[in-house]
């Protein structure tokens, strides 16, 4: 058996109510799951840590650990035998949606009011940041020593010259308590230098890139005044396969104009885009943008929590096993919040969205591949 993914056809648990499952064998969920299972300790066996691998990082067998779906901390702690934190970083990038590169007031729903040009200069030294955000979580949560990511968040953080980009990663890199690099950037915001340079940290260190797709509608995309389509999202994935760093998705749950099926239908355009990982945000209004407006004026409705916690569950039996689901919900700090109100209890949202999963009798990936006549859900327009 090779010890990659085969892409599009891993079924775990089966699929008791279909008619067959990826492995071509007829429905029997205790067949599909030992032949699944049996692949999973082979791969998490034989996959050689970093470089030179075919994916990422190995994978590991969330089912068997009585998850419903393949959560970021399960995965983490499998990976590096502990609890692994993140340290946000500022390194003063602005955002081409804003600055008037690609478009001016960037995302109708994106707080970038600090994105101005003084923070084309970083603020502070990276190392000094990771030491403080360190001795932040330390005193908040008691942590005595610990693994960190260094999670370079506000802004578009791939905007910049190369000799930049590369003094502050390598920065963060070197730093003795970080093990891992993520960076959230636009997905038409990666020259191929820039993934080259990832490439190479990747080869050190784990590196996620987490870009921004919210959706593959592109009306809705317009409306968001994102800058740009989901054409830019499928060539950026294109071009960072293969290249040793993970890619990760995130994909805003709640546009207004947009239906459960046009959810659905993004969901599966992950599933078909074969990332390594996930976030899922609930669309949500901080004061001051222009959603906010919006909201404030009853010109936008914000989705009801019953609804949020039912199309997860639906968006997550459509993901691949294999992809990790890094979160299930987003809030700002309530002093900011316009709404909804709901989204401020991450952990409760994230209980009834297990317990709904539990509802169904279902898990990640249940619908994945089991579309008509057995055949594999890899196409955007599928379903
Ligand atoms: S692309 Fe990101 S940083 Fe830029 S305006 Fe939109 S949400 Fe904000």
């Amino acid at each position: 058996m090779p010890a990659k993914w085969p892409r599009g056809r891993l079924c775990l648990g089966g699929n008791a109510v279909e008619r067959s499952c990826h492995w071509g064998i007829p429905a029997s969920f205790s067949a599909c799951f030992l032949k699944t299972s049996e692949y999973l300790a082979q791969t998490v066996a034989s996959t050689i840590p970093f470089p030179g691998r075919a994916r990422s990082t190995p994978r590991f067998d969330w089912r068997s650990a009585g998850l419903r779906y393949y959560a970021y901390g399960f995965h983490l702690k499998s990976l590096h035998g502990e609890k692994v934190w993140r340290v946000s970083v500022d390194g003063g990038f602005t955002c081409p949606n804003v600055d008037g590169r690609v478009a001016v007031g960037g995302c109708t729903f994106c707080d970038n009011r600090s994105f101005s040009p003084s923070r084309r200069v970083r603020r502070d030294d990276v190392a000094a940041q990771i030491d403080r955000g360190i001795a932040a979580l330390q005193r908040r949560y008691g942590v005595t020593a610990g693994k960190y990511t260094a999670y370079f968040q506000p802004g578009t953080n791939t905007y910049g010259r190369i000799d930049k980009l590369r003094e502050l990663f390598e920065t963060a890199a070197a730093h003795p308590q970080i093990i891992a690099l993520a960076i959230g950037t636009r997905p038409d915001c990666v020259e191929d230098e820039v993934l080259d340079l990832l490439a190479e940290l990747a080869r050190r260190l784990p590196v996620s890139v987490e870009y921004g797709m919210q959706t593959m509608h592109d009306s809705s995309l317009r409306a968001m005044n994102r800058g740009h389509d989901h054409q830019s999202t499928i060539d950026a994935v294109e071009r960072s396969r293969g290249r040793g760093f993970e890619i990760c998705l995130h994909l805003l749950i709640g546009w207004p104009t947009e239906s459960r099926d046009d959810v659905m239908a993004s969901a599966r355009e992950v599933a078909r885009l074969d990332v390594d990982s996930v976030k899922l945000h609930n669309l949500y209004a901080v004061d001051g943008t222009a959603l906010s407006e919006q909201v404030r004026a009853g010109e936008v409705r914000l989705l009801d929590r019953d609804t949020y916690v039912s199309w997860v569950a639906d968006i997550l039996e459509e993901l691949p096993p294999r992809v990790v689901v890094e979160r299930l919900s987003a809030h700002a700090p309530p002093e900011y919040l316009t709404g909804p109100a709901w989204c401020l209890d991450g952990a409760a949202i994230r209980r009834d969205i297990e317990l709904e999963l539990a509802r169904r009798g279902s898990w990640q990936g249940r619908r994945y591949g089991c579309r008509e006549g057995g055949g594999l859900a890899r196409s955007g327009q599928g379903g």
